[in-house]
């Protein structure tokens, strides 16, 4: 062996390959930055510990907990190791376009972080190489290629493949483009996830040339592997942490949804249906109107979309299940109007008949990432692998196959929105079961009071008019004991009172029982009747009962209603105090009523109907109270006496009326006059 002083230091490679045994010999340096530099000796060779700064290397990629943090710790330490004045780490996505997600420069270059690259942008047999070797050196673009002798093998007659080789030259037009973004040397590793090609380690050097020796090369290519191996359990963990949060926000929508808000109120509410998942818009279709948050189609494109996917989802028997696309154009033609919103879809059905819906959204990819180059202008990319042009032909396919594309959906993003549809349609079957049985209870509750109170009415009459007649004989054969008389006298007006709340309570049970005889009546003929008959009960000449405007026609139990008003109409003159007492009947239309902040819900959308007096007014504190049975504000000879059952059946009509009946005090209505009014609906004409 000759003297280590005068020989250069080489790394010998020896690999076989069809029956050929293959040796290549490399000069041990780690740059030629400067071509002066004499070659490292044998004597003067110091071996960096490749294996501790590995080590070092892999405890930090360990620590990474997004994926974004492990391809960041990624590119730094193969910066570090390679001392490449630019690593970036490039990502396929789904329909093989490439992003840079991480970056580490040392020098002054602009910075190519979160730029996408169309799929054309590494050819494929650049990526098929990259599935087969994990590195791939180049360490000056600027030496020219060494041609092979011989080109072919004789014995085989095949040229010698050189997959493996690493002094192997790279393609003239690779090294081209290089060249024109000012790279003299590169290095590039692959990071696979499992068998598939998942991204690659990219590495740029300006300054200079640099050759990367055999061991850097090797730690390199170690760290290419760890950080494939490792990817996959990153990506995992970050796909684990989305499911979780997906999973947390469907709890907190369906708790909001079982609220009092109900279902609309995910749109709206803290979180909303963008609260994890990521899209840009969604909607939901629910009681016949839409609800939108974030950037969605129009209401008219909506319903467009709403009814075909309707009938799609029926044909393919995709009702109960969720629907997802990256291209809605492909399926909907239309949506090439809304595609800058919405090319991604992801639809939730919540009933099979399609009247309620959720939907997310998400925007053609063309408009939301930043593209190294114009895919819509020029043919022209700057890519980590050069800026070259590329032929109109590839370059119009590049810009077909991103228009109207948005980014997929991930499995976890489809399941998630399967779990929101389920949990759902489970509260919507609970609540619909609960009320169900609730309205029955009542139902059956509502049966049974009226049966006890007919029964208790009907047979307490019986044994009170025994009392009654036994107390009329004591009466009669009384002697002239003035205090016997009186407590007689007592105990018989007693049990007439006693009667008068019986016949009360029994008319009431009948009022709960009877069928109605619904008819188109008249309200103007059903009034001037019950102004008659309130009038022929009171004899006081000051009193005036007016409309101010004709009532409507409607629907309703002819005698029952007239009940309602003449039960109004004597309580507004009842407990009138004033010299001339008044009382007005008139009524709010439908689409007036539901401005009407006051007013109970349910009564929107309908007729309202009132009788407003000049009277003595109700204490807001007991409109409650006034509905009860028997209860009677006054004392019980006050205001003409009464039995306190009046409201209660006027309240049982108008809810027989499938109505609702509420107090107010006068003043309410901006007339300014004090008093009470008596608001309600008859709605029994929807029942039809
Ligand atoms: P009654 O008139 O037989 O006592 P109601 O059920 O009709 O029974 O009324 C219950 C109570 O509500 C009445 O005792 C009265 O105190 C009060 N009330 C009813 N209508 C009016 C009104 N228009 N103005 C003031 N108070 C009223």
């Amino acid at each position: 062996m000759p003297d280590g002083e005068n020989v250069a230091a080489l790394d010998v490679t020896l690999h076989t390959i069809d029956g050929l045994v293959l040796v290549e010999f490399e000069p041990l340096e780690l740059s030629r930055t400067n071509s002066d530099a004499a070659p490292m000796s044998f004597a003067t060779r110091v071996q960096p510990d490749y294996y501790a700064i590995i080590k070092k290397t892999v405890t930090r990629l360990q620590l990474a907990i997004t994926l974004q943090q492990f391809c960041q710790v990624l590119a730094d330490e193969v910066s570090l190791l390679s001392g490449m004045e630019r690593v970036i780490i490039y990502k396929f996505h789904a329909d093989q376009h490439g992003e840079v997600v991480a970056e580490s420069l040392l020098g002054d270059q602009p910075p190519w972080l979160g730029l996408h690259y169309p799929a054309e942008d590494i050819p494929k047999p650049a990526r098929d190489m990259f599935a087969k070797t994990w590195i791939r050196p180049v360490p000056d673009t600027n030496v020219a290629l060494a041609e092979m002798t011989p080109l072919l093998n004789a014995d085989t007659g095949k040229p010698l493949d050189m997959t493996h080789c690493a002094l192997r030259g790279v393609s003239l037009l690779y090294t081209e483009y290089l060249k024109n973004m000012g790279v003299l040397a590169g290095l590039t590793m692959a990071l696979r996830r499992g068998n598939e090609l998942w991204g690659l380690i990219t590495c740029h050097h300006y300054s200079g040339p640099r050759a990367v020796p055999y061991q850097l090369r090797a730690a390199c290519e170690f760290l290419a592997q760890v950080g494939s191996l490792q990817l996959q359990a990153v990506e995992d963990r970050e796909n684990a942490a989305y499911r979780i949060k997906l999973e947390e926000v469907n709890q907190q929508l369906l708790t909001m949804a079982a609220q009092e808000g109900g279902l609309a109120s995910i749109t709206d509410g803290q979180p909303s249906l963008l609260g994890a998942m990521h899209a840009s818009g969604a909607a939901l279709f629910h009681r016949d109107r839409w609800w939108r948050l974030g950037q969605t189609p129009d209401e008219i494109q909506l319903e467009g979309l709403a009814a075909w996917l309707m009938a799609h989802l029926h044909t393919n028997s995709l009702t109960d299940s969720v629907y997802a696309t990256e291209s809605l154009v492909a399926d909907y033609p239309p949506a090439a109007a809304f595609s800058h919103v919405a090319s991604g879809l992801l639809v939730a059905p919540l009933s099979y008949s399609g009247q309620n819906l959720i939907m997310w959204f998400r925007p053609e990819v063309i408009q939301t990432v930043n593209w190294g180059g114009d895919p819509h202008d020029k043919p022209m990319v700057s890519s980590p692998f050069g800026i070259r042009r590329m032929p109109r032909r590839s370059f119009e396919r590049f810009t077909e196959s991103v228009r109207h594309h948005a980014f997929p959906w991930l499995q976890v993003e489809i399941d998630a929105a399967a779990r929101l549809r389920s949990l759902i349609m489970e509260l919507v079957i609970v609540r619909a079961e609960r009320m169900a049985g609730l309205n029955a209870d009542l139902a059956r509750s509502n049966e049974e009071l009226d049966a006890f109170a007919y029964v208790a009415s009907h047979d307490l009459k019986e044994p009170l008019r025994g009392i009654h007649k036994y107390a009329h004989q004591l009466m009669e054969a009384a002697s002239g004991d003035e205090e016997e008389k009186r407590r007689l006298n007592g105990l018989m007006r007693l049990t007439l009172r006693m009667d008068t709340l019986l016949d009360s309570l029994l008319h009431f049970s009948r009022v709960g029982r009877e069928d109605l005889t619904l008819e188109k009546i008249d309200l103007n003929d059903v009034l001037a009747d019950a102004i008659e008959m309130v009038s022929s009960r009171t004899s006081d000449s000051r009193k005036q009962i007016a409309a101010p405007r004709p009532l409507p026609q409607i629907v309703g139990d002819r005698v029952r209603v007239r009940e309602v008003l003449v039960n109004l109409l004597s309580n507004g003159l009842k407990y009138n105090d004033k010299e001339n007492k008044r009382v007005e009947v008139g009524f709010i239309e439908a689409h007036e009523s539901s401005l009407r902040s006051n007013f109970p819900e349910s009564s929107n959308g309908h007729t309202v109907y009132y009788v407003r007096d000049n009277g003595i007014g109700i204490a807001p504190r007991h409109f409650e109270q006034v509905f009860k049975i028997f209860k009677r504000l006054h004392g019980r000879e006050e205001y003409g006496g009464g039995a306190g059952a009046g409201l209660t059946i006027v309240k049982k009509l108008v809810e027989r009326h499938r109505g609702q009946v509420w107090p107010a005090v006068g003043a309410e209505d901006s007339t300014g006059s004090t008093g009470s009014t008596f608001f309600f609906t008859l709605n029994a004409m929807d029942e039809n």
